[in-house]
Protein backbone atom coordinates (compact mmCIF):
# COMPACT_ATOMS: atom_id res chain seq x y z
CA UNK A 1 0.00 0.00 0.00
CA UNK A 2 1.37 3.45 -0.97
CA UNK A 3 2.47 5.61 2.16
CA UNK A 4 0.30 8.86 2.14
CA UNK A 5 2.58 11.74 2.53
CA UNK A 6 1.38 13.68 6.20
CA UNK A 7 -0.31 16.99 6.43
CA UNK A 8 -2.14 19.35 8.87
CA UNK A 9 -4.24 16.51 10.47
CA UNK A 10 -7.51 17.83 12.14
CA UNK A 11 -9.21 15.44 14.19
CA UNK A 12 -12.61 14.34 15.24
CA UNK A 13 -13.21 15.72 18.95
CA UNK A 14 -13.86 13.80 21.72
CA UNK A 15 -16.76 15.51 23.68
CA UNK A 16 -17.39 14.56 27.19
CA UNK A 17 -20.24 15.33 29.54
CA UNK A 18 -19.87 16.04 33.12
CA UNK A 19 -22.28 17.41 35.85
CA UNK A 20 -20.34 20.86 35.65
CA UNK A 21 -20.09 21.28 31.51
CA UNK A 22 -22.52 23.63 29.46
CA UNK A 23 -23.43 24.28 25.66
CA UNK A 24 -20.48 27.11 25.03
CA UNK A 25 -18.33 23.83 23.20
CA UNK A 26 -21.28 24.29 20.42
CA UNK A 27 -22.22 27.50 20.75
CA UNK A 28 -19.28 29.35 21.01
CA UNK A 29 -16.41 26.97 19.56
CA UNK A 30 -19.02 25.00 17.01
CA UNK A 31 -18.23 21.52 18.58
CA UNK A 32 -21.02 18.98 17.41
CA UNK A 33 -22.79 18.89 21.07
CA UNK A 34 -26.35 17.45 20.79
CA UNK A 35 -28.92 18.43 23.23
CA UNK A 36 -28.37 18.72 26.80
CA UNK A 37 -26.53 21.29 29.07
CA UNK A 38 -23.46 19.21 30.61
CA UNK A 39 -21.08 19.20 27.39
CA UNK A 40 -17.59 19.78 29.61
CA UNK A 41 -14.53 19.03 27.48
CA UNK A 42 -13.75 18.47 23.53
CA UNK A 43 -10.85 16.49 23.48
CA UNK A 44 -9.15 17.90 20.75
CA UNK A 45 -5.96 15.64 20.35
CA UNK A 46 -6.21 12.13 22.39
CA UNK A 47 -3.87 9.14 22.84
CA UNK A 48 -5.23 8.16 26.03
CA UNK A 49 -6.61 4.47 26.64
CA UNK A 50 -10.15 4.64 24.50
CA UNK A 51 -10.17 7.98 24.03
CA UNK A 52 -8.56 7.99 20.90
CA UNK A 53 -8.45 10.89 18.23
CA UNK A 54 -9.18 9.90 14.76
CA UNK A 55 -8.44 12.12 11.83
CA UNK A 56 -11.78 13.44 9.84
CA UNK A 57 -10.15 14.88 6.99
CA UNK A 58 -8.27 14.33 3.86
CA UNK A 59 -6.85 10.94 3.06
CA UNK A 60 -6.01 9.75 5.97
CA UNK A 61 -9.57 10.14 7.33
CA UNK A 62 -10.22 7.36 9.58
CA UNK A 63 -6.59 6.73 10.99
CA UNK A 64 -6.23 7.47 14.57
CA UNK A 65 -3.77 9.12 16.39
CA UNK A 66 -2.28 6.16 18.33
CA UNK A 67 -1.59 4.34 14.60
CA UNK A 68 0.06 7.52 13.41
CA UNK A 69 2.22 7.41 16.64
CA UNK A 70 3.05 3.72 16.36
CA UNK A 71 3.72 3.03 12.49
CA UNK A 72 4.62 6.49 11.78
CA UNK A 73 6.35 8.27 14.67
CA UNK A 74 9.38 9.57 13.36
CA UNK A 75 7.83 11.27 10.62
CA UNK A 76 4.49 12.46 13.24
CA UNK A 77 6.47 12.91 16.32
CA UNK A 78 9.82 14.04 14.83
CA UNK A 79 13.50 12.35 14.88
CA UNK A 80 13.58 14.25 18.94
CA UNK A 81 11.03 12.46 19.96
CA UNK A 82 10.44 9.39 18.11
CA UNK A 83 10.68 6.28 20.47
CA UNK A 84 7.71 7.23 22.18
CA UNK A 85 4.76 4.75 22.18
CA UNK A 86 2.41 7.09 23.31
CA UNK A 87 1.10 10.96 21.70
CA UNK A 88 2.74 13.01 24.40
CA UNK A 89 -0.02 16.20 24.75
CA UNK A 90 -3.40 16.06 25.47
CA UNK A 91 -5.22 18.90 24.42
CA UNK A 92 -8.79 20.48 25.51
CA UNK A 93 -11.12 22.83 25.28
CA UNK A 94 -13.48 22.90 28.86
CA UNK A 95 -16.63 24.69 29.38
CA UNK A 96 -17.25 25.24 33.04
CA UNK A 97 -20.84 25.83 33.14
CA UNK A 98 -20.41 25.55 37.15
CA UNK A 99 -17.14 25.22 39.22
CA UNK A 100 -15.31 22.01 38.87
CA UNK A 101 -14.35 20.37 41.73
CA UNK A 102 -11.06 21.51 44.07
CA UNK A 103 -8.47 18.97 42.97
CA UNK A 104 -4.89 18.33 42.78
CA UNK A 105 -2.41 16.47 39.92
CA UNK A 106 0.19 13.90 41.00
CA UNK A 107 3.52 13.94 39.08
CA UNK A 108 4.80 11.21 37.31
CA UNK A 109 5.97 9.46 40.07
CA UNK A 110 2.88 9.40 42.25
CA UNK A 111 0.69 9.51 39.53
CA UNK A 112 2.49 6.14 38.09
CA UNK A 113 2.30 5.20 42.05
CA UNK A 114 -1.54 6.44 43.16
CA UNK A 115 -3.15 6.23 39.56
CA UNK A 116 -1.81 3.88 37.69
CA UNK A 117 -1.05 6.96 35.10
CA UNK A 118 1.34 9.77 33.98
CA UNK A 119 2.01 12.90 35.73
CA UNK A 120 -0.46 15.62 35.07
CA UNK A 121 0.90 19.29 34.57
CA UNK A 122 -1.28 21.43 32.73
CA UNK A 123 -1.81 24.95 31.45
CA UNK A 124 -5.06 26.53 30.46
CA UNK A 125 -5.22 29.50 28.39
CA UNK A 126 -8.86 31.56 28.97
CA UNK A 127 -11.30 31.54 26.09
CA UNK A 128 -13.90 33.24 27.78
CA UNK A 129 -15.56 34.59 30.78
CA UNK A 130 -18.08 35.68 33.06
CA UNK A 131 -17.40 38.83 34.67
CA UNK A 132 -17.78 37.81 38.57
CA UNK A 133 -15.82 34.25 36.88
CA UNK A 134 -12.97 33.03 39.48
CA UNK A 135 -10.14 30.53 38.91
CA UNK A 136 -8.46 28.95 41.81
CA UNK A 137 -5.00 28.14 41.75
CA UNK A 138 -2.64 27.70 44.66
CA UNK A 139 -2.94 27.73 48.31
CA UNK A 140 -2.51 30.81 50.30
CA UNK A 141 0.65 31.73 51.64
CA UNK A 142 1.51 29.92 54.37
CA UNK A 143 -1.15 27.14 54.36
CA UNK A 144 0.41 24.42 55.66
CA UNK A 145 -1.13 20.43 55.69
CA UNK A 146 -2.53 20.26 59.03
CA UNK A 147 -4.32 23.13 57.62
CA UNK A 148 -5.57 21.94 54.58
CA UNK A 149 -6.62 18.08 56.12
CA UNK A 150 -8.81 20.11 58.56
CA UNK A 151 -10.43 21.78 56.08
CA UNK A 152 -11.52 18.79 53.62
CA UNK A 153 -12.26 17.17 56.51
CA UNK A 154 -14.80 19.95 57.80
CA UNK A 155 -15.68 20.68 54.21
CA UNK A 156 -14.26 24.52 54.63
CA UNK A 157 -11.34 24.60 51.56
CA UNK A 158 -12.50 27.39 50.04
CA UNK A 159 -11.32 29.94 52.68
CA UNK A 160 -7.54 28.57 51.66
CA UNK A 161 -7.73 28.57 48.18
CA UNK A 162 -5.81 31.36 46.12
CA UNK A 163 -8.24 33.44 43.90
CA UNK A 164 -8.11 35.73 40.67
CA UNK A 165 -11.08 37.01 38.17
CA UNK A 166 -10.97 34.74 35.07
CA UNK A 167 -10.24 37.26 31.81
CA UNK A 168 -10.03 36.21 28.38
CA UNK A 169 -6.42 35.83 27.26
CA UNK A 170 -5.09 34.70 30.96
CA UNK A 171 -2.44 31.79 30.67
CA UNK A 172 -2.31 29.54 33.84
CA UNK A 173 0.53 27.01 34.69
CA UNK A 174 -0.93 24.50 37.18
CA UNK A 175 2.27 22.52 37.50
CA UNK A 176 1.40 18.56 38.84
CA UNK A 177 0.62 19.14 42.96
CA UNK A 178 -1.03 22.64 42.61
CA UNK A 179 -4.56 22.69 44.18
CA UNK A 180 -6.94 24.03 41.77
CA UNK A 181 -10.12 24.61 40.43
CA UNK A 182 -11.90 26.24 37.43
CA UNK A 183 -14.26 28.77 38.31
CA UNK A 184 -18.09 28.55 36.81
CA UNK A 185 -17.97 30.87 33.78
CA UNK A 186 -14.98 30.01 32.50
CA UNK A 187 -14.11 28.56 28.84
CA UNK A 188 -10.69 27.68 28.01
CA UNK A 189 -8.37 25.74 26.04
CA UNK A 190 -6.16 23.22 29.02
CA UNK A 191 -3.15 21.69 27.50
CA UNK A 192 -1.82 18.53 29.81
CA UNK A 193 0.40 16.17 30.08
CA UNK A 194 -1.31 12.35 28.81
CA UNK A 195 -3.03 11.95 31.70
CA UNK A 196 -6.52 11.78 33.51
CA UNK A 197 -5.17 11.63 37.11
CA UNK A 198 -7.20 13.60 39.03
CA UNK A 199 -7.54 13.76 42.94
CA UNK A 200 -10.53 15.30 43.98
CA UNK A 201 -9.92 17.10 47.32
CA UNK A 202 -13.84 18.85 47.40
CA UNK A 203 -17.11 19.02 45.24
CA UNK A 204 -18.27 22.15 47.25
CA UNK A 205 -20.80 19.73 48.11
CA UNK A 206 -22.78 18.75 44.95
CA UNK A 207 -24.24 15.04 43.86
CA UNK A 208 -23.27 13.88 40.85
CA UNK A 209 -25.92 12.37 38.00
CA UNK A 210 -26.73 9.35 40.06
CA UNK A 211 -28.06 12.27 43.02
CA UNK A 212 -25.23 10.54 45.20
CA UNK A 213 -21.63 12.78 46.22
CA UNK A 214 -19.00 12.20 43.61
CA UNK A 215 -16.11 10.01 45.03
CA UNK A 216 -12.68 12.49 46.45
CA UNK A 217 -9.57 11.64 46.86
CA UNK A 218 -8.03 12.85 49.79
CA UNK A 219 -5.20 10.67 50.49
CA UNK A 220 -4.44 10.66 47.30
CA UNK A 221 -4.35 14.52 47.10
CA UNK A 222 -3.00 15.25 50.57
CA UNK A 223 0.07 12.77 49.24
CA UNK A 224 0.64 14.73 45.58
CA UNK A 225 0.17 17.72 46.84
CA UNK A 226 2.67 20.52 47.03
CA UNK A 227 2.48 22.58 49.93
CA UNK A 228 5.46 25.16 49.22
CA UNK A 229 3.88 26.16 46.29
CA UNK A 230 1.62 28.69 47.56
CA UNK A 231 -0.41 31.28 45.43
CA UNK A 232 -0.57 30.84 41.43
CA UNK A 233 -1.18 33.53 39.11
CA UNK A 234 -1.49 34.19 35.27
CA UNK A 235 2.04 34.70 33.80
CA UNK A 236 2.94 37.50 32.15
CA UNK A 237 3.57 36.88 28.27
CA UNK A 238 6.98 37.56 27.08
CA UNK A 239 5.86 39.76 23.78
CA UNK A 240 8.14 40.44 20.95
CA UNK A 241 7.59 41.83 17.42
CA UNK A 242 7.60 38.84 15.20
CA UNK A 243 7.76 40.53 11.57
CA UNK A 244 5.26 42.91 9.72
CA UNK A 245 3.03 43.60 12.84
CA UNK A 246 2.68 40.27 13.94
CA UNK A 247 3.97 39.66 18.16
CA UNK A 248 4.58 36.51 19.43
CA UNK A 249 4.30 35.93 22.96
CA UNK A 250 5.69 33.19 25.40
CA UNK A 251 3.56 31.51 27.65
CA UNK A 252 4.11 28.22 29.44
CA UNK A 253 7.29 26.77 29.32
CA UNK A 254 8.20 23.58 31.53
CA UNK A 255 9.14 19.93 30.60
CA UNK A 256 6.39 18.49 28.97
CA UNK A 257 4.90 21.41 26.60
CA UNK A 258 6.19 25.35 25.24
CA UNK A 259 3.27 27.53 24.25
CA UNK A 260 3.66 30.64 22.28
CA UNK A 261 0.51 32.80 21.18
CA UNK A 262 0.77 34.38 17.62
CA UNK A 263 -1.35 37.37 16.86
CA UNK A 264 -1.26 37.51 13.42
CA UNK A 265 -2.26 40.34 11.25
CA UNK A 266 0.39 38.87 8.02
CA UNK A 267 1.08 35.99 7.06
CA UNK A 268 3.41 33.97 9.72
CA UNK A 269 5.01 30.86 9.14
CA UNK A 270 5.19 28.64 12.02
CA UNK A 271 6.04 24.85 12.72
CA UNK A 272 9.15 23.04 12.86
CA UNK A 273 11.12 19.91 11.06
CA UNK A 274 12.50 18.13 14.22
CA UNK A 275 9.42 18.08 16.14
CA UNK A 276 5.09 17.96 15.86
CA UNK A 277 3.25 21.68 16.71
CA UNK A 278 -0.03 21.79 17.90
CA UNK A 279 -1.66 25.15 16.68
CA UNK A 280 -5.34 26.02 17.88
CA UNK A 281 -7.38 29.21 16.85
CA UNK A 282 -7.89 31.00 19.70
CA UNK A 283 -9.21 34.46 18.22
CA UNK A 284 -10.25 34.83 14.15
CA UNK A 285 -9.30 32.13 11.22
CA UNK A 286 -6.39 31.50 9.58
CA UNK A 287 -5.49 29.52 6.06
CA UNK A 288 -2.86 26.88 6.73
CA UNK A 289 -0.62 26.28 3.37
CA UNK A 290 1.54 23.44 2.98
CA UNK A 291 2.17 22.56 -0.54
CA UNK A 292 -0.47 22.82 -2.56
CA UNK A 293 -3.03 22.07 0.38
CA UNK A 294 -5.29 24.32 2.38
CA UNK A 295 -6.38 23.84 5.85
CA UNK A 296 -8.92 26.16 7.83
CA UNK A 297 -7.83 27.06 11.15
CA UNK A 298 -10.78 28.97 13.15
CA UNK A 299 -11.47 29.98 16.05
CA UNK A 300 -11.71 26.68 18.57
CA UNK A 301 -10.12 24.44 15.80
CA UNK A 302 -6.92 22.50 16.30
CA UNK A 303 -4.51 21.35 13.67
CA UNK A 304 -1.80 18.71 14.32
CA UNK A 305 1.40 19.66 12.26
CA UNK A 306 3.48 16.83 12.23
CA UNK A 307 7.49 17.04 12.03
CA UNK A 308 7.29 15.45 8.51
CA UNK A 309 5.18 18.29 7.18
CA UNK A 310 7.41 21.21 9.00
CA UNK A 311 6.73 24.88 8.88
CA UNK A 312 3.64 26.13 7.30
CA UNK A 313 2.77 29.21 5.93
CA UNK A 314 -0.18 30.52 7.87
CA UNK A 315 -2.37 33.54 6.61
CA UNK A 316 -4.88 35.27 8.76
CA UNK A 317 -8.08 36.62 7.60
CA UNK A 318 -7.60 39.81 8.57
CA UNK A 319 -6.47 38.87 12.65
CA UNK A 320 -5.80 35.97 14.13
CA UNK A 321 -4.45 34.73 17.16
CA UNK A 322 -3.11 31.27 17.39
CA UNK A 323 -1.46 29.32 19.94
CA UNK A 324 1.42 27.29 19.07
CA UNK A 325 2.17 24.02 21.28
CA UNK A 326 5.39 22.18 21.27
CA UNK A 327 7.08 19.25 23.43
CA UNK A 328 10.86 21.53 23.85
ZN1 LIG B 1 -6.82 20.06 36.62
Amino acid sequence: MPTVSLYPLRFEPILRRLIWGGRRLGTVLHKPIGEGNDYAESWELSDYRDAVSVVNEGELSGTTLRDLVHHRGREVLGPGLSGRSQFPLLVKFIDAREVLSVQVHPDDEKGKRLAGDNGKTETWVVVDAEPESLIYAGLRPGVTREQFQAAIEDGQVEPLLHRFPARPGDCIMIEAGTVHAIGAGVLLAEIQQMSDATFRVFDWGRVGADGRPRELHITEAMESTDFTRGPVNPLIPAREPAGEGNIREGLSRCPFFALERWRLSRPAVLGQTDRFTILMGMEGCAEVRHEGQRARLAFGQTLLLPAAVGPCEIIPDGEAVVLTCVVP
